[in-house]
């Protein structure tokens, strides 16, 4: 039975620079395969598609999506052609169907940053099948949740759950190009508060994280980056049993916290 996944992606320049973070993807596909054997197919869930109602693609080979601007031309020309899985996209429909959930299908879209930056670190040979589901900002955390439930099947289908976001994400608070720079304190006060109520499994206080955490909204001005998260904690099952996989910050205000739910 394979874990799922949450990760922090990071700014898209993140395959190109040196970091605690880099490192820590760079390895977590061989941790993965070691502990629980290799993933016969990955659900990657990522912040940077947002739908009305959950769209999964169901395609014979990923294309690359390169969606966004201003960066370095080398990061235009990563190309992460993992084979898609129509199999595995038909499953998840069926699984949110019989929760009750509306799933499209989408036959044309391939993998955006959120998804191809970690999963290519982990699995450099793109040679295990991604699929991709949308998010949807304007639901929140509980239908996340409840997306995360209804796909729990999958990992002991031999499916690796990824939820893709930041578990912080003021982009608005950018000051400096120094990676290193360190977290200010309302960055620091939201993480502590976060990891505290996911290590004591408070998952109704996360739920309400909005409302209860400190600087939540500062940290998340919209939704879409923490709710790979709940995504993730669903499906990782009934009792949360987290495990805190890594912890650093980039440019200050993007923690790159990743977490393990089994
Ligand atoms: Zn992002």
């Amino acid at each position: 039975m394979l874990p799922t996944l949450f990760v922090s992606h990071g700014a898209p320049t993140l395959p190109l620079v040196d970091a605690p973070v880099r490192d820590f993807l760079l390895g977590l596909g061989r941790a993965i395969d070691a502990r629980h054997g290799r993933p016969r197919a990955i659900l990657a869930v990522s912040a940077h598609w947002e739908t009305d109602v959950p769209r999964v693609n169901a395609v014979a080979v990923n294309g690359t999506i390169h969606d966004f601007r201003g960066f370095p031309p080398a990061l235009y020309n990563i190309s992460y052609p993992a084979p898609g899985s129509p199999d595995l996209a038909g499953r998840v429909s069926e699984l949110l169907a019989e929760a009750g959930l509306a799933c499209e299908t989408d036959h044309a879209r391939g993998l955006d940053h959120g998804a191809w930056v970690p999963v290519a670190m982990m699995y450099p040979q793109a040679d295990i099948p991604v699929v991709q589901l949308s998010v949807q900002s304007h639901l929140g955390p509980a239908h996340h949740l409840a997306v995360g439930r209804a796909l729990a099947a999958l990992r002991a289908e031999g499916v690796l759950i990824l939820g893709s976001g930041s578990f912080t994400h003021d982009l608005a608070g950018f000051r400096s190009n120094d990676i290193d720079m360190p977290p200010p304190p309302y960055v620091s006060v939201f993480a502590d508060w976060m990891d505290e109520a996911i290590r004591e499994g408070r998952r109704d206080e996360l739920l309400a994280y909005r409302r209860l955490a400190p600087e939540a909204a500062h940290n998340h001005p919209t939704e879409e980056h923490l709710l790979p998260l709940f995504v993730a904690m669903g499906a990782g099952g009934e009792e949360l049993t987290p495990s805190h996989l890594h912890s650093s910050s980039n440019y200050g205000i993007l923690r790159m916290d990743a977490y393990s739910f089994a």
